[in-house]
């Protein structure tokens, strides 16, 4: 996945303190091809890559996730703000019918698309909703949207033969007018490939019908062209959004991007399957995800930046990479457990440290116990904190008079520290703490 390859690209980077832009970079290019072999359209790649990298560039490196998340992170914010700032409603309010067209090439799924959303209108809505089927070019495609009307239980329009598109869409109009529809839905035809003819044909009618919604449906499986399909038809006519269809398979969600980049128009639906309720709201952060093929890193990284309190995190990472662990230390993670009700946040994560944990669960752990340790450490000199071995017979019999407990007492406490620090020691050889998160990822 990306993050393993990141994971490469960042390994010099660990303990410096802000990414910088030599490393940026390398991961960018890792990035990029993670875009391409997505299939998000080259000159799309590019300016979001470029994007990003300035983004990027100077940020402090969290010292609770490695940099290669870090920037996984931070690309996958970027893709998801990309992909989905705008909201993905249907903007019907206006006097009826509202007319929504559907455009885009043959074999999208146009009238798949246009049938499905009249039934989530009809029925989800409670929508008087009205379909009219503008191809004359494929043979029996006016009938396919009769075949879908009478699955769907919604109104077509009565297939008059011979009749053009523009006369078609004069005639839906009038019907739905008349008729008191609250939406009238046009399908149009596509061809192979963008031509002007189709274009022509779709500007016409789009002038007749003054559409509310001009939808182009994209197979998300167009990878390269995705770019000239989109551009071509949003030069021609006002579009206000975008229908991805096929999402079931295993397209990688990389048109998504080009068709957002290059229209500035949300993408409204995807389409999940073949049947006639498989149309969903568009998910950016599913498709954010697909795109960097990166599964559940994202929610990892930020679970692990929730768990660890960012300041008692810092100062402990750094001095854990040092293999130190003192009475300080101690007594910051009894404060933690404390606060977390028996399990300090480190303490949950680091092998070692559960056994500690439950040396000290023998005695029960509660509240009065680890207030008594922390008497217990308060008592001592701060040398004596630094130094735990520097605690002889006579100053443990003066910290136990001093905290009110038993000599007993504070060998059962220094016992404890001796094992977190032999953990910590173990935990050092492993890289610390981050390379401890690193391997989670
Ligand atoms: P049109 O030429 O643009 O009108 O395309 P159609 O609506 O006739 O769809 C072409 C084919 O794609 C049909 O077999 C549909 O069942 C299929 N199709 C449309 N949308 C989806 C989708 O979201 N997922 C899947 N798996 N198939 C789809
Ligand atoms: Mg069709």
């Amino acid at each position: 996945s990306l993050s393993d390859r990141l994971g490469g690209v960042f390994e010099r980077l660990r303990g410096r303190g802000a990414l910088n832009e030599g490393d940026v970079r390398t991961a960018m290019r890792e990035v990029r091809i993670a875009l391409l072999e997505a299939d998000v359209a080259l000159p799309v790649a590019r300016d979001f890559v470029d994007k990003v990298t300035e983004q990027a560039i100077g940020q402090q490196v969290l010292r609770s996730v490695t940099p290669g998340q870090q920037v996984v992170k931070i690309v996958h914010d970027a893709l998801v703000d990309m992909l989905g700032s705008d909201t993905a409603e249907l903007e019907i309010g206006v006097t009826p019918p509202a007319v929504i067209m559907l455009v885009g090439l043959q074999g999208s799924g146009k009238t798949t698309t246009t049938a499905k959303l009249a039934k989530l209108l009809a029925k989800a809505q409670g929508k008087k909703v009205m379909m009219a089927s503008l191809d004359v070019n494929r043979p029996a495609a006016q009938e396919q949207l009769a075949v879908l009307g009478t699955q769907t239980e919604v109104t077509t329009l009565p297939i008059v033969a011979g009749q053009q598109p523009v006369d078609i869409a004069k005639r839906a109009l009038s019907a739905a007018k008349l008729q008191g529809f609250d939406v009238l839905m046009l399908d149009t035809a596509g061809r192979l490939h963008v031509d002007q003819a189709l274009m022509d044909e779709m500007k016409a009618v789009a002038d007749i019908a003054n559409p509310a919604e001009i939808l182009l449906v994209v197979d998300s499986l167009t990878g390269q062209d995705a770019v000239n399909v989109a551009s071509s038809f949003s030069e021609q006519v006002p579009l206000t959004g975008v229908i991805l269809t096929r999402m079931d398979g295993d397209a990688r969600g990389g048109a998504a991007l080009s068709m957002r980049a290059v229209t500035g128009k949300p993408i409204k639906f995807a389409g999940v399957g073949e049947k006639l309720d498989a149309i969903e709201p568009f998910h950016p952060k599913r498709v954010a995800g697909r795109i960097l093929g990166m599964g559940d890193v994202v929610s990892l990284v930020e679970r692990a930046a929730e768990a660890i309190q960012q300041e008692d995190a810092e100062r402990m990472a750094s001095r854990l990479a040092k293999g130190q662990f003192d009475m300080n230390d101690l007594r910051a993670q009894l404060a933690q457990m404390r606060r977390m009700g028996g399990l300090g946040a480190l303490a949950g994560m680091i092998p070692g440290m559960k056994k500690a944990q439950a040396a000290m669960a023998s005695g029960a752990v509660d509240e009065k116990i680890l207030l008594r340790m922390d008497a217990m450490i308060t008592s001592m000199t701060p040398k004596e904190r630094a130094k735990p071995e520097l605690l002889n017979a006579k100053r443990k019999i003066r910290i136990a008079k001093g905290s009110g407990t038993t000599v007993q007492d504070v060998n059962k406490l220094l016992k404890m520290h001796q094992e977190m620090q032999t953990a910590m020691k173990r935990l050092k050889k492993m890289g610390g703490l981050k390379g401890m998160l690193g391997m989670l990822g």
